[in-house]
């Protein structure tokens, strides 16, 4: 029985054998587990001789439904570790979410603090940059403007005037050294604006060739000008456009040992293209995409590293704010050409006048009355000195509040105004001046030449601004502005309005 049960496999199945006794009643003689009391799935009735036997099967339904059912509790608890497992997975990733947000805003918390640090370096930086510029310009006031009294004596000799040129070579390097490192802080915190000015193209080219002359002429070079455009007289940016073609000027000279160097120029389809060539040791290929980078100066056996790598990214730089081109080609050991290329307009109303006014004379300039205010004893001597020079009367004021003084007393075409002064300032002055409607322009003379300060200075009501060291030129001009062109007061000063006038000028 117990093989044939182990044969049947089956833990849910009983079988009991009963003999019919007398009483024709069943009597269990053998059972296998339990007897349900449920009735037999099978009876199978044996007869051995005369004796019957029941053999009884009996299924144990509610096991083999429990049994049934397991797989379902399995499927339950699966589902329900499945769920939780979900749950927990939700809630770490919604936690990591945020976790996420959290370091998110961190980061962002992070990044606004660095910008914010990164600004206030950058403005510690520029008020720096903008301070060493105002204490090297007040020494170079100085040489310069003494430089161009001297030149000026008829009793030098040529001996004498070839030092006082050197004197000022030098100290226009210097000086155009300092203005490229604020330059270049300014193209960065973009703050340089483009102006829009009328300016004579032949002026411009005399004036930058002038600056490189003697450099040209120290190494024997020829410097040679081939000016093809018919109009003279365009709407654009002087300073920017003669900084750059200083910088062209200068390199192509620096960069030649021998030949020469020739300034191109021509007016094609609304573009004024001017190209310096030079005939000097050339740029590589692979040097010539490192060369507008900042700080980069390509290595040249031969020449010794002057400059500081700042020029031509600042060209560049100033070249794309007037939404213009500069191209280079070059080969090694043939020489370089460096072409410009910029939308300027065609000044109408100027190029039909004739060039009279670029002419005058300095007499002719004469007659007109300058208040000058200054607290630098030296700058009041020099500037005093070139005023004179051309034909102004000048009465010298060393701070604001004798200067009002002064102002109550006479009557003046013009005055020229430091910004830092004690007692009374610059801007303060100023101020005071407009609102007693003084009637003559009030030029600010000043050795910051940071945009913040320009603006400052027009704020308080300057007509002009003029960065020191100044040039005998700039003077020149302001004072042709005064006197010969306008015939009141008003147009003067409408002349003036917004006229920046650049150290570039010096
Ligand atoms: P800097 O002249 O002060 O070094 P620039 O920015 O004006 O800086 O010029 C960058 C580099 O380009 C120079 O160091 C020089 O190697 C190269 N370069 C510029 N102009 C010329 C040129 N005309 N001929 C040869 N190399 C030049």
């Amino acid at each position: 029985m117990h093989q044939v049960l182990a044969a049947v496999k089956s833990d849910n199945c009983t079988i009991s054998i009963s003999a019919l006794n007398a009483t024709k009643q069943d009597e269990i003689v053998f059972s296998h587990g339990e007897n349900s009391l449920d009735d037999p799935y099978q009876t199978l009735a044996v007869a051995v001789l005369d004796q019957k036997w029941h053999i009884d099967f009996y299924h144990n339904w509610h096991a083999a439904s429990f049994e049934a059912h397991w797989p379902f509790g399995w499927i339950m608890i699966v589902g329900l570790c499945f769920t939780g497992l979900l749950g927990s997975v939700l809630l770490y990733l919604t936690g990591r979410y945020f976790r996420s947000e959290a370091i998110i805003e961190d980061r962002a918390n992070m990044l606004m603090k660095m910008k914010i640090d990164a600004e206030q370096a950058n403005q510690a930086k520029n008020h720096f940059l903008a301070k060493i510029s105002h204490e090297l310009r007040t020494p170079l006031n100085g040489i310069l403007g003494f430089t161009q009294l001297l030149e000026k004596r008829p009793s030098i000799d040529t001996e004498e005037k070839k030092l006082i040129s050197i004197i000022k070579q030098c100290s226009d390097d210097l000086l155009r050294l300092i203005n490229d490192i604020l330059d270049i802080s300014a193209i960065e915190s973009k703050q340089t604006k483009i102006e829009k000015d009328e300016f004579n193209l032949k002026k411009l080219i005399d004036e930058s060739i002038n600056i490189c002359q003697f450099k040209a002429d120290e190494k024997g070079l020829e410097l040679i000008v081939k000016d093809s455009c018919e109009e003279q007289e365009y709407l654009g940016d002087e300073k920017r456009i003669r900084q750059i073609l200083v910088n062209l000027l200068d390199n192509a000279v620096k960069y030649t040992s021998r030949g020469r160097v020739m300034l191109l120029t021509r007016y094609e389809n609304g573009r004024l293209k001017i190209t310096v060539e030079d005939t000097g040791c050339g740029i590589s290929p692979a040097n010539l995409q490192k060369i507008f980078k900042p700080f980069v100066q390509v290595s040249t056996d031969n020449f010794s590293q002057e400059g500081i790598g700042l020029g031509l990214a600042i060209s560049k730089e100033l070249v794309n704010l007037m939404q213009g081109e500069l191209q280079v080609k070059s080969h090694q050991g043939v020489g370089s050409a460096f072409t410009l290329s910029l939308p300027l307009e065609i000044n109408i109303k100027k190029s039909i006048k004739t060039q009279a006014s670029f002419e005058r004379k300095v007499n002719e300039e004469a007659n007109i009355k300058v208040l000058l205010v200054d607290d630098n004893k030296i700058n009041l001597l020099f500037m005093n000195g070139i005023l004179q020079q051309l034909g102004c009367s000048v009465d010298s004021a060393k701070d604001g509040l004798e200067a009002l003084v002064l102002i109550e007393q006479n009557s003046y075409d013009l005055a020229l105004i430091d910004i830092n002064m004690p007692i009374i300032n610059g801007f303060e002055l100023a101020k005071k001046l407009k609102q007693q409607n003084c009637g003559f322009p009030l030029i600010a003379v000043s050795a910051y030449a940071d945009q913040e300060k320009i603006n400052e200075a027009r704020g308080a009501g300057f007509d002009a601004y003029l960065s020191k060291p100044v040039g005998e030129a700039e003077l020149r001009e302001i004072i042709k502005s005064c006197k010969g062109n306008y015939s009141s007061v008003g147009d003067k000063v409408n002349k003036i309005q917004d006229w920046i006038v650049s150290e570039a000028n010096v």
